[in-house]
């Protein structure tokens, strides 16, 4: 007689996370559903794969022996974008029937998906939590960024053979399909995952992600004030409206937000735990191919940003009902029209500076001249956009604010004078200057031809190419920026004034 076989089973515990950003996420799903303990690995199997399958629409034929008859089923699959990445059909016995005198091969029940784990019988070591256990070689089912670990080596426990996974691992693996949030952009397509304790973790996810995710569209679960095909841009969106519901919010309950702004250190108590954010960026075809994973470790930094930005759009009475909403607009503007496209590339390059800590201004003149100055009616930049670029620097690289004033002053005089003159072609050649002779030589002839004066301050050039303690090539592209934007102001129509001087 044949014994029968042991229910294999998985523990779930709190205390023990994997640190792996993936797995840890499907673990605060697993025990969110499970809670702590041990659990049959095919009851833990049997409900994410309901959760993961949902009805297609269409409907399939097969063969009933019983009764003789061909019948209808309603056809299942993988949820979007979940599909990309799981890759296990549905199987079921054929048969060859004849139907109307021609013969056709069809199921013989509805086919059935079905997902194992084929553990190995001796134990090993997970290669993701380290314990001794019957393991798998993980499959993309189990581990959707498995996909080049040459590539992205340093994401994967050092592997070039690929994954071996203990049943918990792998099952997380599995869930944590059902805890990540996706933004679909045309055929790119992006993916974030939190991660930090588990106990935080789930809190995030039960109060926070939960009552954000956007449901049932084709073009996401993340809540993101822009977004585009590039990686920086999309996060950048995203976190935007995260850190917009610390202040307030119509979705989250007062506890919510007060578990966010901890995670985020917006309270006076140092956060719980730290808080990371995963993006990864893709092409989708028939299946995913990945193109960039990021990890954001500074996600307290950035936000004390934010909240600089938004007191200063406040206290410079720039906007003071939704200065969250006037940040997002300056962010947003960062795009033009080319050919068929809306490209967001100079969006993508300012979010990626300010995600990183660092300077988003070479990117804001290039926008400024390369696609806003040669646009048909060129605006200049949103109001606010020059005063938050101010703070950024005095913050991030300790700028001096009288400096600033200084040279914020001289561009707008730069800008305005050259508009006069019609002179456009001079703040292209200020803005092409590759070295700081070359800078003077410009400046020197704006002088001449502007009838204008060059403050002090600018011509005292220090040790190590410096000017008021600011490497010269950013004090070159700052004067540009306020030039071209002056210039674009003078020249763009102002109906508001114009009504307030007819009335
Ligand atoms: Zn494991």
């Amino acid at each position: 007689m044949k014994r029968a076989p042991t229910t294999v089973t998985v523990r779930f515990s709190w205390d023990r996370p994997t640190g792996n950003f993936w797995v840890d996420t499907g673990l605060v799903v697993l025990l969110r559903h499970f809670g702590e303990g041990e659990h049959p690995v095919k009851d833990v199997l049997s409900w994410l794969q309901g959760q993961l399958l949902q009805p297609s629409g269409n409907r399939g034929q097969y063969y009933d022996r019983a009764s003789g008859r061909i019948r209808e089923y309603d056809k299942v699959n993988w949820v979007y974008p979940t599909n990309l990445f799981i890759k296990v059909s549905g199987r079921a016995n054929k048969t060859t029937v004849k139907i109307n005198g021609e013969e056709e091969t069809l199921f013989t029940e509805p086919p059935k998906f079905e997902l194992n784990l084929k553990l190995t019988k001796k134990p090993d070591i997970c290669d993701l939590c380290g314990e001794a256990a019957p393991l798998t070689d993980a499959a993309m089912w189990m581990y959707p960024f498995v996909v080049d670990p040459q590539k992205f080596g340093t994401f994967y426990p050092g592997t070039k053979r690929g994954l071996r996974l203990c049943a918990r691992c792998a099952l997380a693996g599995l869930a944590g399909y059902l805890g990540w949030l996706w933004k679909a952009h045309k055929d790119c397509i992006h993916f974030f995952v939190f991660h930090s304790d588990l106990q935080e973790l789930k809190r995030l996810h039960e109060e926070v992600l939960g009552p954000l995710r956007l449901e049932g569209g084709r073009s996401g679960t993340a809540p993101v004030a822009f977004s585009g095909p590039y990686l920086h841009e999309t996060t950048w969106g995203l976190l935007l409206v995260l850190f917009s519901h610390v202040r307030r919010s119509d979705q989250l309950s007062d506890e919510a937000r007060q578990l966010l702004a901890s995670l985020l250190g917006a309270t006076d108590v140092p956060p719980p735990a730290p808080l990371t954010l995963y993006a990864v960026m893709g092409t989708s075809g028939q299946a995913f191919s990945m193109k960039a994973l990021r990890e954001f470790s500074q996600l307290q930094r950035l936000y004390r940003v934010y909240e600089a930005w938004i007191e200063g759009l406040q206290d410079l009475g720039i906007e003071r009902v939704n200065p969250h909403q006037r940040l997002v607009e300056i962010f947003r503007q960062f795009e033009a029209q080319q050919g068929q496209n809306q490209e967001t590339i100079w969006r993508d390059r300012i979010a990626w500076a300010v995600l990183e800590f660092n300077d988003p201004s070479p990117f804001i003149e290039q926008f400024l001249f390369e696609a806003r100055a040669r646009e048909k009616n060129p605006r200049p930049l949103v109001w606010g956009t020059i005063e938050i670029l101010n703070q950024y620097l005095k913050e991030v690289f300790g700028m001096d604010e009288q400096f600033q004033r200084v040279l914020a002053g001289f561009g707008h005089s730069l800008g305005t004078a050259a508009q006069a003159r019609n002179e456009m072609g001079l703040l292209y050649a200020l803005r092409n200057a590759k070295n700081p002779e070359d800078f003077y030589r410009v400046l020197n002839d704006a002088q001449f031809r502007l009838e204008i004066t060059i403050p002090e301050a600018i011509l005292r050039i220090e040790k190590g190419e410096r000017i008021a303690g600011v490497p010269w090539v950013r004090v070159k592209t700052l004067l540009s920026i306020y030039a071209m934007n002056a210039f674009l102001r003078k020249n763009a129509p102002q109906p508001e004034r114009a009504q307030i001087e007819e009335a």
